[in-house]
């Protein structure tokens, strides 16, 4: 063929070629046309031929090395410490060996066992039917092998092993028949809405458009899915915890370990149990509701954040379900100070699922900690002393007022207690012990049952009593009477009032002694009013200066506000005004409501913090502090750089307006006779021999027993710690607060918190 075409071309250039000469070679026109259709398909034949030998290696490990995955990367929340260093929430990590559900299996799923060994095999192996099987006895024996691996990293024996596998097992076998069944009922379902649609209509051809119709925008019912479900191809927990030796070495050794990962769980844990269990509040993971929920309020710009104290993140949040957040307490406080934001990282993979790139796209932020100015040897001794002088409260007699009535009351099982320590020149909170208490961990842990008797105790352990609790304070509000009456110019504190035991009538407005022994006190001065806690003499006072300058000297020592102390809803308490109208309809004012307010009765309500920060106000010479507990340092103990130092800016300190040192003078003076002088209220309950202790006792009335109080501060001579004692219903307040105060005092000496008064006077 080539050579007559060679021929053909010779005679076409030898002799100049005519259509004549064309025609009379037909053969040389099929030849033409014969090349011009088989030339294009050799092109292509020698390419197919390429791509399937030469480059096809090339493409298939291209398809198969590379693909794409993100990773998060967890972030740690920051840790609450107490001012020691010593740590009051942080976290805690469980590792998990995790196995996938095909390698759990026994017997192993056949055509997995299939997939894997032909995974392993070249085109032309496959076709090898004895080397598929050889292959897939190997992946069997592979399999195996692992297994045994496993028991010697973990320790765990044969039949714990087994145990564990099997439970999957059966987990993922009861998971498979409920969504078998799921899919089933939503077939039926849609089954029946099909025919539904295809009723109705009357006319033959309205029958036929509806068909058509319902064809085409209704998908296809597809027979019942019965593939595998995700559990199916998922990895399922071995073992937990397992230790970081065994994550380290799984991890290390990808090969050896194919089909297992250990998955690290963190959690909120906090070591000291209920150790100001209020205070430091909870944080735990969001539910998926929760979490599109916050979403929500964020895109509609109403996201809460903390932005009174300085230093916080207020940035977005991405919250996601699982990640965890404050739910109460210093938790919720400093939430977006304490939350730690996780971060993304770029995995590029190969089919076996081994890393062969990664990057990181987002670092994640640590939360930072938080210190506290909560001194924890202070707050556990606190506790103790509440705890047993809850365990020991009888109903007594009331010794210190008198304002109730005789007949016997019923004796009522003692609610909780309180006890609030603040240093009087700064506000920072040293204790806020409350009892009863709960343990954080039952809520991180999930402890239902602990749980349950937490909620079902009727004394309210989850109550926050140190800033919630709103109560009487009874005699303990004489010292802002005796305030406002020096300041207003109606009370001189040296010109001796007269009890005689009741204000005008014998059996209303009495002094306590009166009730018991039917004398009144004699001549009183201030000091001595104080000291014996004469109702008489507050009586007398609060007629004299009229009840707005009682009310106006009460807001002045911040009672009926917040304190600003940095815990969430905090209880205002309430100051009763002449002025104020009730629900629309004013309320009458009576004279009997002047003299109930002097002696901290009336509907008069504070709270242990507002206590605290009033009797601060008396030992530092009148300026009005915030109550907080984080601290504005931190302690030098903390190694983490100057990043994690918090900068908390607290308000500072604010003279009361008008009050002079003249008159805190002599209120002070009465206050060190309460528990000094043989007459005093505290004065056999209070008394300590190594420091000089000012301070007031209350017997607040309510409808069940009293509440009893005491506070105070240390040392008289030179303030530093301002505190607050309260008992619900504990009964009086020398005999059952004072008690408490005393050994607080005490443990403040041992910790050396407080400076004996003896060494302050030879200084
Ligand atoms: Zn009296």
């Amino acid at each position: 063929m080539w050579n007559r075409l060679a021929t053909v071309w010779q005679h076409d250039d030898s002799r100049q070629a005519s259509r004549w000469d064309a025609d009379r070679a037909p053969g040389l026109r099929l030849v033409l046309l014969w090349l011009g259709m088989i030339a294009p398909l050799f092109v292509v034949a020698v390419r197919m031929v390429q791509l399937q030998v030469t480059l096809r290696d090339d493409f298939a490990t291209g398809f198969e090395q590379t693909y794409e995955a993100r990773e998060e990367i967890p972030a740690r929340d920051g840790r609450i410490l107490a001012a020691d260093g010593s740590v009051l929430a942080g976290e805690t990590e469980r590792h998990e060996l995790q196995v996938h559900f095909r390698l759990v299996q026994e017997p192993a799923d056949a055509s997995w066992i299939r997939r894997e060994a032909l995974k392993q095999l070249s085109r032309l192996e496959r076709r090898d039917k004895p080397r598929v099987v050889a292959e897939e006895t190997r992946v069997q024996q592979q399999r195996e092998e692992l297994w045994s691996r496993l028991r010697l990293l973990t320790e765990l024996s044969v039949e714990q092993v087994a145990a564990a596998r099997q439970a999957v097992q059966q987990r993922v076998a009861q998971t498979k028949q409920a969504v078998i069944k799921q899919r089933e009922q939503r077939e039926a379902a849609y089954g029946n809405g099909d025919s539904l649609t295809s009723l109705g209509s009357g006319a033959g051809w309205q029958r036929a458009w509806d068909r058509v119709r319902s064809e085409l925008t209704q998908p296809p019912s597809r027979p019942v899915h019965s593939g595998p479900i995700a559990e199916e191809e998922g990895f399922h927990t071995i073992a937990s915890p397992v230790t970081a030796d065994t994550k380290s070495e799984i991890e290390a050794h990808p090969d050896r370990y194919p089909g297992v990962r250990v998955i690290t769980l963190r959690r909120r844990a906090y070591p000291q149990g209920e150790l100001a269990a209020h205070v430091i509040g909870t944080r735990t993971p969001l539910s998926p509701q929760e979490a599109s929920a916050r979403r929500e309020q964020q895109l509609s710009g109403n996201a809460r954040l903390d932005e009174q104290f300085e230093g916080q993140h207020s940035e977005q949040r991405d919250d996601r379900a699982g990640d965890r957040v404050g739910r109460s307490g210093l938790e919720l406080q400093y939430d977006s100070h304490l939350h730690g934001q996780r971060g993304e990282r770029r995995l590029v993979k190969n089919r076996r699922g081994e890393v062969i790139h990664s990057e990181v796209l987002r670092e994640p932020q640590h939360g930072r900690d938080l210190v506290l100015t909560l001194d924890a040897d202070v707050q556990r001794r606190a506790e103790q002393l509440l705890d047993e002088a809850l365990a020991n409260v009888t109903l007594a007699g009331t010794t210190d007022n008198e304002s109730h009535q005789d007949t016997a009351r019923e004796a009522t099982c003692p609610k909780g207690g309180c006890l609030v320590a603040i240093d009087v020149h700064t506000g920072a909170i040293l204790a806020a012990a409350a009892a009863p208490r709960f343990d954080l961990n039952l809520l991180v842990a999930s402890d239902a049952n602990g749980w349950r008797d937490v909620l079902a105790d009727p004394r309210k352990p989850l109550f926050s009593r140190a800033t919630q609790m709103a109560l009487a304070p009874g005699s303990v509000f004489k010292i802002i009477t005796a305030v406002a009456a020096l300041e207003s110019g109606k009370l001189n504190a040296d010109a001796p009032i007269y009890c005689q035991g009741y204000l005008d009538r014998p059996d209303q407005h009495r002094c306590l002694t009166y009730r018991h022994f039917q004398t009144g006190h004699g001549e009183m001065r201030l000091a001595d009013a104080l000291c014996r806690s004469c109702n008489v003499y507050f009586f007398t006072a609060a007629r004299r200066m009229g009840p707005q300058t009682l009310a106006d000297w009460a807001d002045r020592f911040g009672i009926g506000q917040a304190t600003g102390v940095d815990l969430p809803s905090e209880s205002h308490g309430r100051l009763p005004s002449p002025h104020e109208t009730e629900a629309g309809q004013r309320r009458r004012w009576h004279p009997g409501d002047t003299l109930g307010l002097a002696i901290g009765q009336s509907e008069l309500l504070v709270t242990p913090i507002q206590m605290a920060r009033a009797m601060a106000a008396v030992a530092n010479d009148g300026q009005l502090v915030t109550p907080h507990f984080a601290s504005a340092s931190g302690p030098a103990t903390l190694n983490e750089g100057p990043s994690f130092r918090p900068v908390f800016a607290h308000p500072e300190a604010r003279p009361i307006e008008g009050l002079h040192s003249s008159t805190l003078d002599r209120v002070r003076e009465g206050l060190v006779m309460v528990v000094h002088d043989s007459h005093g209220t505290g004065f056999k309950t209070v008394k300590l021999k190594d420091v000089t202790i000012a301070g007031k006792t209350g017997t607040a009335e309510t409808n069940g027993a009293d509440h009893a109080w005491f506070a105070g501060y240390v040392p008289a001579e030179r303030p530093r710690v301002a505190f607050v004692v309260v008992l619900e219903h504990g009964g009086s307040g020398g005999k059952a607060a004072g008690p408490v105060a005393r050994q607080f005092v005490s443990s403040l000496l041992e910790l050396g918190l407080v400076t004996p008064s003896a060494s302050l006077a030879r200084e």
